[in-house]
């Protein structure tokens, strides 16, 4: 069976601000956001902490599973596309990613062969740990899904960004804790390429229609990063 390899990408927004003890410079943002109002009534205050409270749920849940229609092109210049959910964000180019403890070692190095790709290119830097909660991360894992006996499409792996922002940040400044995840129930899912594309997807790259891309929807065993692919990280970092 000449059945298409689909790759799944996953990206989630999450607005709003992260109130946390150990988050001080979140923290001196609410400090310096209610000494600004000092001289307005607690009320005003207290609905202010109110609202900050609540826009930390998450705003808007996006996921383009691509299986079914995959929103691949490329622009004008050859450029490939970046997730609309990072428009109009800032994000640092330093990532700190790991690996879920059952992430076996085949998996962790197709993932590390796509970070010593991605890396070389010097538009990202991702080192090895967890991070903090302010930092950048991508948390790598597995997954088992069956796609049951008659389809023509199987996931391979799927990944996205998650964009943590301040909403008082006029400079959309955004922390990105994205996943990355290959689906251990096909073998050809084990592969740099996949991992490639997974990755893409976490640092912000949508689906390319150029084959050379790693952004390709359906896996081409592509292992180096296109011109266009490059020129979409540019445009993020
Ligand atoms: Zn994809």
């Amino acid at each position: 069976m000449n059945r298409s390899i689909a790759l799944l990408g996953l990206a989630v927004v999450i607005g709003g601000i992260v109130i946390n003890e150990s988050d001080s410079n979140y923290s001196n943002n609410i400090k310096t956001e209610i000494t600004s109002k000092v001289s307005t009534t607690t009320t005003y205050l207290q609905s202010k902490v109110n609202n900050l409270i609540q826009t930390k749920q998450p705003s808007q849940t996006t996921s383009n599973n691509t299986k079914t229609a995959s929103k691949s092109q490329t622009t004008s210049t050859g450029q490939t596309p970046i997730l609309s959910i990072m428009d109009g964000f800032s994000v640092d180019n330093t990532y700190y990613y790991h690996f879920t403890k059952k992430t076996p070692t085949a998996v962790r190095q197709v993932f590390e062969n796509a970070i010593s790709a991605y890396n070389d290119t010097g538009l990202v830097n991702l080192v090895a740990g967890e991070g903090t909660s302010k930092q950048n991360r991508i948390t790598f894992s597995i997954y088992y899904k069956d796609e049951g006996a008659n389809t023509t499409s199987v996931e391979l792996g799927n990944g996205g960004p998650k964009l943590i922002y301040n909403t008082n940040d006029a400079t959309k400044h955004a922390i990105n804790h994205a996943t990355a995840s290959i689906n251990l129930n096909y073998s050809e899912s084990v592969t740099t390429s996949v991992a490639m594309h997974e990755v893409g997807h976490a640092l912000g790259l949508d689906h390319s229609d150029d084959m050379n891309s790693v952004m390709y929807p359906s896996n081409q065993n592509v292992t180096q990063l296109s011109e266009g692919d490059i020129d979409g990280l540019k445009n993020i970092y």
